[in-house]
Formats: structure tokens, sequence, C-alpha cells
């Protein structure tokens, strides 16, 4: 929130905002609250010379689902109780043990700093990947606000909800990388209002080699490899 009694129109916090959802209208700062992610930098960033901005410590449902995907302060006290806009990343998996050899994990992250994305556009964006059966990863906020999980139906109230981004996770056997590959061309075509981008996780085969690359090469996509090795500091679950 922006105090109008305060503000001098100087427009220093314009630039803060990465949604872009402050402007000017007649000498006087303003936020957009339909554009507006509740992620907090401009509150946080102190550029206001007469300190106008405050912040709702307590956002009513359904408008905190915005903070808590957008704001990484937030913790996900409306969803999962966890923090972040996803569940563990793979990076830390010799602590979860999340994905297995012979597993492949999917991460499609929609939205971007600049962008954004409303849950209805998630939904459009997910309905390809529940035609495929794959069960969407329980633990990831995003699945605790879906109705129905078999169909990537989101609650009614949350549809018009706008977050900076979120992520969309999921496994897959390898025999299903083609029909996955044409969910998400599928999905492509449905991301109207955003963007989104997609990792596939594996574990490395014995010998190091990455395991689908070849796959992937002859169905037309080309992966770019990118590793993320952890030191072994963490204390692995029994399953791993
Ligand atoms: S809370 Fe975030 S999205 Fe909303 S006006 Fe401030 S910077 Fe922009
Ligand atoms: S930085 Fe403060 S005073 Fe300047 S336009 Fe923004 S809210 Fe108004």
């Amino acid at each position: 929130m922006i105090d109008q009694e305060l503000c001098i129109g100087c427009g220093d916090c314009l630039p803060v905002c990465p949604v872009r959802a402050i402007h000017l209208e007649a000498d006087v700062a303003r936020i957009d609250a339909e554009m507006c992610v509740e992620c907090g930098v401009c509150y946080r960033a102190k550029r206001c010379p007469v300190e106008a901005f405050e912040q709702e410590p307590d956002l009513p449902w359904p408008r905190i689902v915005r903070r808590v995907f957008s704001d990484p302060n937030a913790p996900h006290s409306a969803t999962t109780g966890g923090w972040g806009r996803g569940t563990s990343e793979m990076k830390s998996n010799d602590v979860t043990g999340r994905y297995k050899r012979g597993q492949v994990g999917i991460a499609v992250e929609v939205g971007r700093p600049g962008v954004g994305v409303t849950i209805r556009n998630i939904e459009k964006i997910a309905a390809p990947f529940a035609r495929l059966g794959v069960e969407f990863e329980p633990l990831n906020p995003l699945t605790s606000l879906m109705e129905d999980t078999k169909k990537a139906i989101f609650k009614d109230d949350v549809k018009d909800e706008r977050v900076l981004s979120a992520i969309i996770e999921f496994l897959v056997e390898p025999s299903q990388l083609g029909d996955l590959m044409r969910a998400l061309e599928e999905s492509s075509a449905s991301a109207t209002d955003t963007v989104f981008s997609v990792s596939m996780i594996n574990r490395l085969d014995p010998d190091g080699a990455i395991p689908h690359m070849e796959a992937l090469k002859k169905l037309g996509y080309r992966a770019s490899p990118n590793a993320k090795v952890n030191l072994g500091l963490g204390r692995p679950k029994a399953n791993v």
C-alpha cells in the first residue's frame, strides 16, 4: 500500500516493481491491485524518500496466495506450511531422495519477474500433463491449491490470483518421454499471458552418463545438461 497523503510523486519506486504494477496518476504513485503479486519488493527496497509504503501484515485468503508464491520471506502458511515455490530442489536430492534412478522428474517453472502468471493460466498449462495420468507432487504448494489433482483443476477462489512464478512438479516414466514432449508443446500454446521453462531431473548413471539425452535428441529436442552437485553434507533419509 502507498500512503497517498505522503507520496510526493517522485517516481523513484516505479522501477523496483518486478511486474510494473506501480504507476503515477495525478502526480501520486498508485498500485494496480490486479497486477501486484504482493512480493513486497517495493516495501523492502526502502527507495521512497517519504516512507509512504506500508505492508499489510495479514493478507486475507485468497489474496495471500500471491504473497506466498512471490515473496521469498513469506512462509506457505496458506498452502503446505513450507517455504518457496516448489519442494526441496533437485540439488538436495541426496538428502530428500525424491528422484530415484530410472525416474524422470519434471519441473515446469511458470512465470518470471516482469511477466508473472495467473493460477488460471497455470491450470491451462498443467492440463495436458494431467491427461498423461501423472501424479502432481503432493508436497508442492501449487498442488495444494488444486481441487482435483487428477485433472489439474484449481480451486475456484484462487484462479484469478496472480503470482510471480510457480513450479508444476511431477514424475514420468522414461517410456512417456514422447508423450511428455507433445504435452509440453500443447502447454506452450496455452501459455497466453506468461512464459515457462522445463527442467528434466535425472540421477546420473553409475558411469556418469546423463540418462535420456539420446532419447530426447531422437525426439528432436536439444537439452542443456546442467549438473547440480552437492558436497554430501546433508543427512540422507533412510529411503535414499
Ligand atoms: S508488492 Fe511487489 S508487485 Fe506489488 S507493487 Fe510492490 S513491488 Fe510491485
Ligand atoms: S517513491 Fe514514494 S514518494 Fe516517490 S512516487 Fe513512490 S511512493 Fe511516491
